[in-house]
């Protein structure tokens, strides 16, 4: 009884005072460890929900712990108009890291800052204004980063959005190459599509952005915010299609699970007016710390290769449940996505009673996001708990 008063008191709290933007799930969650997870009434839950992304070294990992509580009692605050020790070094470490000639990078708070800034400095790089994206594309929320998302539920109720963005069909050559021309600045793809239903790209496909855009002047803009920091089995997943972006946004499991953007500049996007964009937070050395606490835990314990194993051996295991109500099953690395013949809200809410917490992709695909340190047997079980649900409910 108390327990339960308990639970219904932060239910009712919460539920009173936030916005009201979130649909709920019937949980609260109080703790972290690894790919574990645990309510107020300390049940564990195995964690597929990987915080929408963020959490790929897994909740709570030490050294993160350890790097933001060593960084806080020296220097939280420091905006880039000083310079710093931290800052200096993640920002010489993230860009050798990263694909191709990438030197540079700004420094924010989140994807869809990273996004906002990529067509900033698109637009200002090369002084046209079309960015063209893809039909499927998620690319954040705020105005900038919505113009270029596809989803009309999303875009809908906030039109007029910033003008000149158009979409095309992902994977559809034709298309991009009827779209790009000498008027686009850039153009703008995921190189696996999450939201949109956890869907990889054709390598022909990225191929021929990169050409198109080599052809016309434009900038290839690659978001690797979903896909990046070892998620798909490579600390990138431009490395899989040996693609070489002018910008390259980055975020969610940037910095071990703490807030952090970072957008990454190509010799082709020239120098960049000064003022032109700015964070008050950005690169902060908190986040610094964390996110160089981040790369080095990515290499130390061969996370890329793990959920490169991890993801093949899944996929093999998903492709062999033998059910009508599975359509496809798709994925890259620990990145997998379900297609069901079903809606998927009733198959979420059956995991979580037993004990397992995943994401939709849209209204029919089954997303897991799992931190890249989950344990085989979880991972295992997960996927037997699908296969049990999915028999019960043909
Ligand atoms: C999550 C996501 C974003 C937006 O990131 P936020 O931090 O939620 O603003 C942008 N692009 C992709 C591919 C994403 O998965």
């Amino acid at each position: 009884m108390q327990i339960l008063d308990i639970t219904s008191s932060i239910q009712s709290l919460e539920s009173a005072h936030t916005s009201g933007v979130y649909p709920k799930r019937d949980l609260v969650i109080v703790e972290g460890e690894g790919a574990s997870l645990w309510d107020e009434q300390g049940r564990r839950y195995i964690d597929c929900v990987g915080g929408q992304g963020a959490a790929n070294l897994g909740h709570s990992h030490p050294a993160i712990v350890e790097a933001i509580s060593q960084q806080a009692r020296r220097l939280i605050s420091c905006p880039e108009i000083f310079y710093n020790d931290v800052r200096a070094a993640y920002l010489a470490e993230l860009t050798a890291a990263t694909p191709g000639e990438l030197n540079r990078a700004f420094l924010s708070n989140s994807g869809a800052e990273a996004i906002e800034a990529a067509i900033k400095f698109a637009r200002v790089s090369t002084g046209r204004r079309e960015i063209v994206a893809a039909m499927r594309g998620f690319h954040g929320r705020t105005m900038g980063a919505l113009s270029a998302t596809w989803n009309k539920k999303y875009r809908g109720p906030f039109m007029p959005l910033v003008p000149d963005f158009t979409h095309i069909p992902y994977n559809n050559i034709a298309a991009l190459e009827a779209a790009v021309s000498d008027a686009t600045a850039a153009v703008l793809l995921e190189p696996v599509q999450g939201e949109g239903g956890v869907r990889p790209a054709d390598p022909a496909f990225l191929h021929a952005a990169r050409e198109l855009c080599d052809a016309h002047g434009a900038l290839l803009i690659v978001d690797e915010i979903q896909t990046g920091f070892g998620r798909t089995g490579r600390l990138f997943a431009s490395e899989h299609y040996d693609l070489q972006p002018d910008i390259l946004a980055l975020a969610k499991s940037i910095a071990g699970g703490l807030p952090m953007g970072a957008t990454l500049l190509g010799p082709r996007v020239g120098e960049l007016p000064r003022l032109v964009h700015g964070s008050t937070f950005g690169g902060n050395p908190l986040v610094a710390a964390a996110a160089r606490a981040t790369l080095r835990v990515l290499q130390e314990e061969r996370l890329p290769e793990r959920a490169a194993r991890l993801g093949a051996l899944a996929q093999e295991r998903l492709a062999r449940i033998d059910s009508p109500l599975i359509r496809e099953v798709r994925g890259l690395g620990l990145m997998l996505g379900i297609e069901l013949k079903i809606k998927v809200g009733p198959v979420l809410r059956a995991l979580q009673e037993r004990g397992v917490l995943a994401l939709p992709a849209g209204a029919t695909v089954l997303r897991l996001l799992p931190p890249l340190v989950i344990d085989e047997a979880d991972l295992f079980y997960v996927i037997d708990t699908i296969e049990a649900i999915l028999q019960e409910m043909v």
